[in-house]
């Protein structure tokens, strides 16, 4: 349709239908006009006005609803409604301005009469509006909040007490020992401190120790396969066994895809299609892995293209061996993401009635120390594939339920209606389009502490944990060792629990901006790390493996950063877990602000008394508050337009 000087009609294909209405009138051939209609009325004002109508026979009389643009009301049933001679039409509109209609067929069309009491006549056309197409007489207007978020002040005071009670003497070796044993009951080596701090990150993806450490991973994946019962045997089976071995990492998944086009591809051949010698006495798998991992793992598009490019101009089968194996590496993104799930929801785990899941004691534990927070807990979290070069996950935060309201309120009737299609999860979709306004650089001081002004696109392409995401998630390496990940995921999961509890809880309103706390990294570690582990239990007692790489990670942190959030925050919440183990520790540390209301939570007192008179721990932190501008925008075609931002006073 075309109305002038009306910028904001959306007309979008959609997969639904307006219930209880017929499809089409007119357009469907001789029906007269009922159905879905869109209707421009010229002359009520300056501007056309436009309506949405809906018409239904009922013999000679008919009813029906109509919209209009210049009210902002839900459908208003049409009144007095009648058909002469099938295709004459005469309604009443009762909105708050009352109207009269009369019209007849013209070709597809109806063309007519509107008479609004004591105004000139003024004339409408009604074309048929298929009901697959979604209208709007008035763009959906939406606002989202005024957000202020990120640090505050330039460091971090850890309070003496709390972290001399960490670490009472002898807490490094205590590190060096527990991963230690867990090495030594999963039968995989102990890194030595030297390669611990150099390389020890490489392990995990199989890039050193290669052959022992996919042995040992092999030897659990047949451990978990032995626990499942016969119907999830074969749901594993589907993802983790090849022709003649299992399933155990992402490069040799990727070279078994790659096999499939290119049967005569081996690692020797990869590394000639990547241009690389093996050096003396090297291993040409591992070699390869790694020169491959040097190429995927930096998602440089050009690097690729220029690696394309050199082996063709090598050899045809060298661009052939190359073409094969980035294809099979982009395959097995998505064998990895499904390996993680299959290992997260598989029931394998002994010590209850029947086996459970991994997700099946996030899930129990969560709900023994956060009762009410059911719905947070009750689906897995999606794994997207993240490719972070090194042993990393991440958790992708969404918006609590009970917090969407506050973040994004609809303006006006369409924006109801188009919440209804879309959903939340849609609205969130086109806030992450909404790069308005454009301040960058910009800083608001407050306090003589400046604020950066930016946008919701923004400030989630600036954080690895991104920025009112539609749906949490946990992004993960894809060279990740899928069970040497399931640690790494199952404290990415209690990241997420943590953070949707504390902004439901914690989120503050001040005059019509919202305050988003700002984790405490201690805290949030710490709980993850800790409590991750304890979940964990039974699955680390039947599979060992599984225990080794947190374990290696923060005895290896300990020695390069031991005021990590990872490592220090882990013996402070183990600290206070010591204590009592009790979950009512762990709602203490759920729901503490920073690690100051720990420090003086009288019921956590005997914890830190070994520490008393330790001095503070003093951890420099950059500023990084940031305010996103209260933001009127319309919604057209799925792409958000900005109707005007406001900055309001935090005073
Ligand atoms: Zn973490």
């Amino acid at each position: 349709m075309n109305v002038p000087a009306c910028r904001a009609v959306p007309a979008v294909l959609l997969a639904g239908t307006l219930a209880g209405w017929p499809a089409m009138g007119a357009a469907q051939g001789g029906a007269g006009p009922v159905g879905r209609w869109s209707v421009v009325i010229e002359g009520l004002g300056p501007a056309p006005a436009l309506g949405e109508l809906h018409l239904r026979r009922a013999g000679e009389r008919c009813d029906g609803t109509l919209v209009l643009s210049l009210e902002d009301r839900p459908p208003t049933p049409l009144a007095a409604c009648r058909l002469d001679g099938g295709d004459s039409i005469f309604f009443r509109y009762q909105g708050e301005s009352p109207m009269e209609f009369r019209g007849s067929m013209k070709g597809r069309a109806i063309v007519g009469s509107v008479q609004r009491a004591g105004e000139p006549q003024a004339r409408w056309t009604a074309s048929p509006l298929p009901s697959q197409i979604e209208f709007y007489t008035s763009a959906p207007r939406f606002t989202l909040t005024q957000l202020v978020g990120g640090s505050f002040g330039t460091e971090r005071r850890l309070p003496g007490a709390v972290v001399g009670a960490a670490r009472p003497n002898g807490w490094l070796e205590a590190l060096d020992a527990a991963y230690a044993d867990r090495a030594r009951r999963a039968g995989v080596a102990t890194l030595e401190p030297d390669v611990l701090t150099q390389a020890g990150a490489s392990r995990v993806l199989g890039m050193s120790d290669r052959a022992a450490t996919l042995q040992a991973v092999e030897g659990a994946l047949v451990r978990i396969r032995a626990a499942l019962s016969r119907e999830e045997q074969g749901q594993f089976d589907r993802v983790f066994r090849a022709p003649k071995r299992l399933r155990t990492d992402f490069y040799g998944v990727a070279l078994e895809f790659a096999r499939r086009t290119s049967t005569t591809l081996t690692w020797t051949s990869v590394l000639g299609a990547l241009q690389v010698r093996v050096p003396e006495g090297a291993d040409p798998e591992l070699t390869a892995v790694r020169a491959l991992h040097g190429l995927w793992s930096r998602s440089d598009t050009s690097a690729v293209a220029a690696a394309r490019a050199t082996a063709r101009a090598a050899s045809a089968a060298d661009g052939r061996a190359l073409d094969a194996i980035l294809d099979g590496c982009a395959s097995a993104e998505a064998w990895h993401r499904a390996a993680l799930t299959a290992l997260l929801t598989l029931h394998w785990v002994p010590g209850g009635a029947t086996p459970r899941s991994p997700a099946e004691l996030v899930r129990s534990a969560w709900l023994a120390a956060a009762p009410d927070d059911s719905t947070s807990v009750a689906a897995v979290p999606a794994i997207l594939t993240r490719r972070f070069g090194g042993p990393q996950a991440v958790p992708r935060y969404g918006v609590p339920a009970t917090l969407r309201p506050r973040v994004v309120r609809s303006e006006n009737w369409s924006a109801g209606v188009w919440l209804e299609r879309h959903g939340y999860d849609g609205l969130l979709e086109v806030l992450h389009r909404l790069d308005w306004p454009v301040l960058d650089g910009v800083t608001l001081a407050d306090d003589g502490e400046p604020i950066r002004l930016t946008s919701v696109p923004r400030r989630a392409g600036e954080t690895l944990n991104g920025f009112l995401e539609p749906r949490g998630a946990i992004a993960v390496e894809p060279a990740y060792v899928p069970v040497l990940a399931l640690g790494a995921v199952v404290h990415e999961w209690i990241h997420l629990l943590v953070e949707t509890r504390r902004l439901a809880r914690l989120v503050t309103d001040h005059d019509g901006a919202l305050v988003l706390p700002s984790a405490d990294p201690w805290l949030a570690e710490g709980l993850a790390e800790a409590w991750s582990e304890r979940v964990l239990a039974p699955a680390h007692e039947a599979v060992p493996l599984l225990a080794v790489s947190e374990a290696e990670k923060r005895a290896r942190l300990a020695r390069t950063a031991p005021d990590d959030p990872h490592v220090l925050g882990y013996l402070i919440v183990r600290a206070a877990l010591a204590g009592d183990g009790a979950d009512g520790t762990l709602v203490r540390f759920l729901d503490a602000p920073d690690l100051s209301a720990i420090a003086t939570d009288p019921a956590l007192a005997p914890a830190w008394r070994a520490g008393a008179g330790a001095p503070d721990l003093v951890v420099p932190l950059a500023s990084r508050r940031f305010l996103v501008p209260e933001t009127t925008f319309t919604i057209t075609d799925n792409v958000p337009d900005a109707v005007r931002a406001t900055i309001r006073s935090r005073d």
